[in-house]
């Protein structure tokens, strides 16, 4: 990663622990590998995204919401495929001890390397002069199943941790499911699965919902919950860890009908965070080369983080995969009845399936800049802002009474009071003005409103825009619909 970016990521999480954003877990304890807790502004950052999410997924007459349990019968996994195919291929390092994911290997390689094993795997290739998209073309040919990438890693890789070659052992398939057991026996028949996505939840319960709510196909049933992947190696702060949240959708069609709703879902999705503020170059298409077996097609809208292009979440054509073999699983009927055409059909299923906090980062990311700014005496400073859509914004406002005396304070207090019935706002006392602001766009706070000597005489605020830092005077009884015309929500 280059210096810059590093840089970049570095002063982020540093500011998310400073301004409680994001802590390390039991960081006290010297922290869990792969688990973060969400500090109070953090909490509000994650609940405004998911109310996001929710909102622009469930605020419509075909899609429903539903919460279902993290423990689910352990015959589910195994209908899932989880239980047989939710591995990775790992190797250790005999050398040092430490464990990697074959893939991870192979995708942390620079081009420098990628170019010195097409060398090693073919004498002819690559010859004089080459550019780095011919370098990664020529290197995707030769490397690109599991078995060549397990002999590319066990022959020409050398280990990231103690820098020795030809340490690895032979790949080994590991199963990313945390198991743990129901009840005081700690025997097979007891073992039990923290759920490694949302998704089957639904499946389970797709009859259900469909009976309850009396929808037809195509119709869609969303949730947002926790999942667990005992990810070999976690790494970049929040993209890969253990804990993580989800939000999920899947969306029941007619067979033949999938691939104009997995258009549709496409468009919706990469909408969205478009919406919430992200730019069009932060964001981009990957499609998948390589689909499971019973997938018909499979997109990911990546995001440009510091540390190169990740995946924020997939949009998936997944047949009646899931519901099919939930059928044969159970041995319970999940085929839906259309009762116009008076057919029973197992329906095909789009899925968009994001991380809540997987997206919370690259909206951290895509809020956070480093810019000058303009001070009182006509001079310059850097300020720090995080450019949150007002609508995920921990706090919407701050309250900021110009001096702490001549009846400000009260004006103040009141609107705080007023506008806390429906906004996250924050009434700030201290400092000079200009160091109240800086602390407020640290934060991402849109809108700063100051009570000033002005105010006393005719009952109007300054209003200061985060991003343009112009200010406006408004009416004091005009702020509650000032926010709701800027931030959204209910007055
Ligand atoms: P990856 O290849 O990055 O491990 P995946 O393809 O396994 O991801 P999916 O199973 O499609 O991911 O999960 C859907 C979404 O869930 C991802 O787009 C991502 O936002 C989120 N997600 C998956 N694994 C993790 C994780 N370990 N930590 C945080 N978020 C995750």
């Amino acid at each position: 990663m280059a210096n810059k970016q590093q840089d970049a990521m570095a002063s982020l999480v540093s500011l998310c622990k400073r301004r409680g954003f994001i802590f390390q877990s039991s960081e006290i304890y010297g922290g869990l590998n792969g688990c973060w807790d969400y500090g109070p502004l953090g909490v509000e950052l994650l609940n405004n995204l998911k109310q996001a999410w929710w909102r622009a997924m469930t605020l419509r007459e075909d899609v429903e919401g539903v919460d279902a349990s993290i423990l689910m019968h352990p015959k589910v996994w195994e209908a899932s495929g989880h239980v047989a195919n939710f591995t990775d291929p790992m190797v250790d390092c005999k050398q040092c001890k430490s464990r990697f994911r074959i893939d991870v290997l192979i995708e942390d390689l620079s081009i420098k390397k990628k170019k010195k094993i097409v060398r090693a795997l073919d004498e002819t290739a690559l010859q004089g002069q080459v550019r780095d998209e011919q370098v990664i073309e020529e290197f995707d040919k030769r490397v690109s199943t599991e078995e060549q990438m397990e002999s590319v890693v066990t022959t020409l890789v050398s280990c990231p941790q103690c820098g020795n070659n030809g340490t690895f052992t032979d790949a080994k398939q590991f199963n990313l499911m945390f198991k743990t057991f129901v009840g005081p026996v700690e025997d097979s028949s007891a073992v039990v699965y923290l759920r490694p996505e949302t998704a089957q939840g639904i499946f389970v319960n797709f009859l259900n919902v469909q009976n309850s709510t009396r929808q037809k196909v195509p119709f869609g049933i969303a949730q947002i919950g926790k999942a667990f992947r005992n990810e070999i190696n976690t790494k970049n702060f929040l993209f890969r860890t253990r804990e993580f949240e989800q939000m999920e959708m899947q969306y029941f069609v007619r067979p033949g009908k999938e691939d104009e709703w997995f258009e549709y879902w496409r468009e919706q999705r990469m909408q969205w965070f478009i919406d919430l503020g992200m730019s069009k170059d932060q964001l981009q298409w990957h499609k998948h080369d390589k689909l499971a077996h019973y997938a018909k097609d499979a997109y990911d809208i990546e995001f440009k983080f510091p540390f190169g292009w990740g995946e924020v979440e997939g949009i998936h054509s997944r047949t009646d995969f899931d519901l099919g073999n939930h059928e044969k699983f159970s041995g319970k009927g999940l085929k839906y009845f259309d009762d116009q055409t008076k057919e029973k059909y197992v329906p095909y299923v789009i899925e968009t399936s994001i991380g809540a906090s997987r997206s919370l980062m690259a909206f951290l990311c895509a809020s956070h800049c480093e810019e000058m700014a303009p001070t009182a005496d006509g001079g310059e400073e850097k300020r720090t802002v995080m450019k949150f859509h007002p609508a995920l914004a921990p706090q919407k406002a701050a309250i900021l009474p110009l001096v702490n005396r001549d009846g400000m304070p009260e004006i103040a207090q009141s609107l705080t009071k007023d506008l806390q019935k429906h906004y996250r706002v924050f009434y700030d006392t201290t400092g000079a003005i200009g160091r109240r602001y800086r602390r407020q766009d640290e934060i991402g706070t849109p809108f700063c409103i100051t009570i000033d000597s002005e105010t006393l005489s005719d009952q109007t605020v300054t209003v200061r825009d985060r991003d343009t830092m112009n200010q406006e005077r408004i009416a004091l009884d005009a702020v509650k619909q000032f926010l709701f015309e800027k931030v959204g929500g209910s007055l």
